[in-house]
Formats: C-alpha cells, structure tokens, sequence
C-alpha cells in the first residue's frame, strides 16, 4: 500500500505536507489549549511533525495513520528523534474508516486529507467515532480566495473543478451545517504556501540531479519547468488553506 509515487519524488524532504510553516504548526497547538495527557488520532499524518512536536510541547499521547510507508518512516524516526516515541505511535495503512482502537480521544484531526472520508462532511463523521463527547476536531482543508471562473482556471490550481473548495464564508458555515462550533482556526499565509510549495522545487531539483534514468524523470523535468509561474499565477492567487478546530454543539 503506498500513495502515487510522484507525490514522494516532490515531498521526501517535507516534514509538514501542507503549506504550513513550522511557526503556523506552533500557534495551532497553542491556541488549542492543550493539556498534557491529551489523547490524539491523526488521520494522514504524514511525517507526523504534528503529533511529534505537540508531544514535545504540550504533553499529548496519540496515534496517526498514513498510507506511505517513507512518511511513515520518517514519523517514527522525528518521534525519536524529539524524544517522544513512547508517546505517540504511527501505523502505516489507509484510514478509510478508521476508528480509533484505544477508545475515544480528546482530540481527532485529518489535515489536509478529506478524502479519506470522501469530503469534509465525511471526515466529520469519521472522525466524531474516535472523538469523546466534548473533544476537538481539527479539519485542515483548502478553500477559494475567489471562485476560479472556469473549469480550466481550477485545474491550474489543482483542483479538479471549481466545486471542489468553498469560499472560506462557506466552508465555516459548512461546519455549522454540519452541527459543529468552529472554535478555532489557523490559516495559509502567502509565505506558508511558498515554503511547501518551493521545497517541491528545490527536492525535485535534487532528485532530477540524482535520477538521470529513473522512468519519471521526464514527468517530474516537465513539472519544475513549468510549476514555479503556474503556481504564482493561479494556486497563490486563488487557493486558501486552513486548519479549523471543531467543537459538536
Ligand atoms: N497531515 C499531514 C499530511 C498531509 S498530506 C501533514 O499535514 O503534514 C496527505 C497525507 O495523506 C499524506 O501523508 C498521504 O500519504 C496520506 N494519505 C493519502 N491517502 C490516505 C489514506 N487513504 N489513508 C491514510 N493516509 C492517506
């Protein structure tokens, strides 16, 4: 089980899959008021850089799932690396459904991984049957600073169409909709999104510099050629990103 091997090529060296900075990561578990002994559930959790440094920081104890095993790996060598492998945990495989195991948790997040729900409101839904009554959620999902105009605009952005994010008005509302308080929210700043969004660049750079023969490498030559402007011109300008924290009312 792995996840489609180009997004590896462009994310091995990213310890956040998002376009969050490590400071952004920081103020989110701040504002959560976290106290130690807190219990998480991470769904796609990447490199684990959240539940690791939040471990470190504030005390908390939990598992993430993610279907790669490299960033997988690389979660479990940043928990000892932090000093904090005996309190968090990471299974590789796919979170489809995934309930937690050890009864419910205080706090239950998937950032920047809806699809494993098949949407927001799915992930919702997964996610309340992990949480304890009164726990957080915590979504992190994109949304339009403005709607692209048409279908071609949206996959210039990586969408697939202009349907699949909501303004952020909509998406708060949304939450509403969907019988949650948001509580909190920490959002993408330009400077967020170039950080992962250049660290591709740099990674994919070294990579063709390293992989002259490797099958990919004429698709991954063609994307640093072209993604630096298709990403000023259309991603920075349209595409927010953001992590909300829930409370069910
Ligand atoms: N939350 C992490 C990772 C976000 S990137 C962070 O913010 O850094 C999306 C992640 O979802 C990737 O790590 C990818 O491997 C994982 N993923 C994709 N499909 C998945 C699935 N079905 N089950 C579990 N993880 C999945």
């Amino acid at each position: 089980m792995d996840i489609p091997r180009i997004h590896t090529i462009r994310e091995s060296e990213h310890r956040i899959h998002n376009p969050f900075t490590p400071t952004k990561l920081a103020r989110l578990g701040e504002v959560l008021r976290l106290t130690p002994g807190t219990t998480a559930l991470d769904l796609g959790s990447g490199s684990g850089e959240m539940l690791c440094t939040w471990a470190r920081d504030h005390g908390l104890t939990g598992t993430g799932v993610d279907l790669s095993p490299l960033f997988t790996q690389q979660a479990r060598a940043r928990a000892v690396e932090l000093g904090v492998a005996d309190r968090v945990r990471f299974i590789h495989g796919d979170a489809a459904g995934y309930v937690s195991s050890d009864g419910p948790v205080d706090l239950a997040a998937c950032v920047g991984a809806t699809w494993i729900g098949g949407g927001v409101a799915g992930t919702v839904e997964l996610l309340a049957k992990s949480l304890r009554p009164g726990g957080i959620m915590l979504i992190g999902e994109p949304f339009w600073h403005r709607t692209p105009p048409d279908q071609q605009t949206a996959e210039l952005c990586d969408a697939t169409s202009p349907s699949d994010f909501l303004l952020l008005p909509e998406l708060l509302a949304g939450f509403g909709d969907l019988g949650y308080d948001v509580v909190q929210m920490v959002l993408a700043d330009q400077d967020s999104w170039d950080r992962y969004q250049a660290g591709h660049w740099f990674t994919m750079r070294t990579w063709l510099d390293t992989h002259p023969d490797d099958e990919m490498f004429a698709e991954v030559r063609a994307e640093l050629s072209a993604d630096p402007a298709r990403y000023a011109q259309y991603t920075r300008e349209y595409v927010g990103w953001g992590v909300f924290a829930l409370r069910q009312r």
